[in-house]
């Protein structure tokens, strides 16, 4: 007889792999296209947490003397590392996230690009200088790393949203502690393993994790300056007050309600195309999925019909299947709660176009189909809260006035996109509307590596966003300095005795 044991994961703290010392219990890391057990994940302490941040404390004074080329060159390294396991890490996160094999590939391909950006830092770290600012007199601004920074990440991108955050904080010269999700916690193993190898001093990186006593831990902890989180709104708020009530630097990016406008005139296929790979790309579970069309006027009667007839086409399956286009929900209580959803929606008066609460390839897997309610009012429930899941809501708009403040009346300011040939309509648009990322006849409008990346309103609490030229501004603080020089520079007298 045979038996197999499930891999018990172990931190990451000062240079070495190791097992979790005071564990509040296991966690079952579940495949959700399966519902199989793939390992098990201990939910770290407080004693856990402070091991990692006495590490990075260590690590700090020596990390930051490194030359920024030389750290520079390190994730030089990583890159090609990365590279090299980009097939491992996107079987990784779909085996634990459940997004299309396709999808996670695409994520993969984005967390090495922030590591490309990162290596950009002896140029983006670069401070300012003027000259006789006042008579002989010159000013200079030099970046400084902060300290030790943590990050706190969600289940949707366990890939790529812990990399919004290390490269840069790295780069710049801080050290790092990252709790990744508990849902999710694989992929960084690998990611790890290979930080591990391109030689990082012991304790500039570390790994530790759990769930919530971590997060409370990170939040309290005296040694930690900054802190980085990505997760829902009512987490994001409680997250971002207690530790700015501790005097931490702290940037929270939240949850949200994405909606996506479409102009009578345009490009129907397009558009089409564009809504169903924002709704239902990772089973709808992105902070940028569009989960609201918004029609102006006749556009709801062009594309109510060809968007149903794509949406009922989509596979739902295991997103390790080549013809499947959409992949299960993270966890059965995740796919019940989007059930509730959709239930609610057609007790508040939805009317239901495409009905996806009884897809599921396999019993044991977490899934949802794709669903489409339209007649949906801005006053519902399910046109405000953020399901999470891939459910559409259709909203009828007579006018891009009308539109413009549907989309405003709305408490998130994620993400939001407008289809429309008109450049008139998008000027308009870009320039009335509140959220921090716009997309024009582009579904998932994420900004790239080396652009700041985030919300307005509930879906971010903070200052400076993640990743681009924000990352440098978060993981440094600024030291200005202002100098006059009284000899002449060639070793005797005052400059200004001849003049
Ligand atoms: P979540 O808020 O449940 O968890 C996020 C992190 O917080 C996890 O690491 C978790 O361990 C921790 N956490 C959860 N509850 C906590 C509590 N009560 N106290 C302290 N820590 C806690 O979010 P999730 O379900 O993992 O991810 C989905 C959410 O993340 C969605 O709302 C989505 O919109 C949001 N998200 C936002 C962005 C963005 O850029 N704005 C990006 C990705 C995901």
């Amino acid at each position: 007889m045979t038996t197999t044991t499930t891999r018990l994961l172990d931190n990451y703290v000062n240079g070495r792999w190791v097992p979790a010392a005071e564990p509040d219990g296991l966690l079952d890391v579940t495949n959700p296209a399966s519902g199989a057990v793939v390992a098990r994940v201990p939910l770290s302490g407080a004693a856990d947490l402070d091991a990692a941040v006495t590490a990075a404390r260590a690590a700090l004074p020596a990390w930051r003397e490194v030359s920024t080329i030389g750290r520079a060159r390190m994730l030089f390294e990583l890159r090609e590392r990365l590279s090299a396991r980009s097939e491992e890490l996107a079987e990784s996160v779909t085996t634990e996230m459940g997004k299309t094999i396709g999808d996670a590939r695409a994520e993969v391909a984005r967390m090495i690009e922030m590591v490309e950006a990162a290596c950009a830092i002896p140029t983006t770290m670069q401070g300012r200088v003027l000259e006789d600012v006042s008579r002989n007199i010159d000013a200079a601004t030099y970046r400084q790393p902060v300290g030790v920074c943590a990050a706190i990440v969600p289940f949707n991108f366990p890939a790529m949203v812990p990399f919004w955050f290390l490269p840069f904080a790295i780069a710049c010269g801080n050290t790092f502690v990252l709790k990744p999700s508990e849902q999710v916690p694989l992929t960084q193993q690998i990611a790890f393993e290979e930080l591990d190898a391109i030689g990082l001093p012991d304790g500039v990186v570390n790994l530790v994790n759990g769930g919530r006593a971590v997060v409370e831990a990170i939040l309290d902890h005296p040694g930690i300056d900054a802190i980085s989180f990505v997760g829902s709104a009512p987490v994001a708020k409680l997250v971002y007050e207690r530790a700015a009530k501790a005097g931490k630097r702290v940037q929270a990016l939240g949850g949200a309600k994405n909606h996506m406008v479409v102009m009578p005139d345009a490009v129907l296929d397009k558009t089409v195309s564009g809504i169903i790979g924002s709704a239902f790309g990772a089973a709808g579970q992105r902070c940028m999925a569009g989960s609201v069309v918004v029609t102006v006027a006749d556009a709801h009667e062009q594309l109510v019909g060809p968007l149903a007839e794509a949406t009922r086409a989509l596979r739902v399956g295991d997103g390790h299947d080549d013809g499947t286009d959409v992949g299960p929900v993270i966890s059965g209580s995740a796919r019940d709660r989007i059930r509730d959803w959709i239930d609610r929606g057609v007790a508040d008066g939805a009317k239901v176009l495409v009905d996806g609460r009884e897809a599921g390839a396999e019993p044991a897997g977490c899934y949802v189909g794709p669903t489409i309610l339209d007649e949906v009012t801005p006053a519902m429930a399910i046109a405000q809260e953020e399901v999470f899941g891939p459910v559409l809501c259709v909203i009828r708009a007579s006018t891009l006035d009308e539109a413009i403040e549907i989309v405003n009346s709305s408490r998130f300011g994620n993400g939001t996109s407008i289809f429309t040939e008109s450049g008139a309509s998008v000027r308009r648009y870009r320039h009335e509307v509140q959220a921090g990322m716009i997309g024009v006849n582009i579904g998932v409008a994420a900004p790239v590596a080396f652009f700041p990346f985030s919300g307005w309103k509930d879906s971010f609490l903070g200052d400076l966003h993640a990743h681009g030229t924000d990352a440098v501004e978060f993981f440094t603080r600024k030291k200005t300095v202002t100098s006059r020089w009284f000899s002449d520079g060639q070793g005797h007298g005052s400059y200004f005795v001849e003049h």
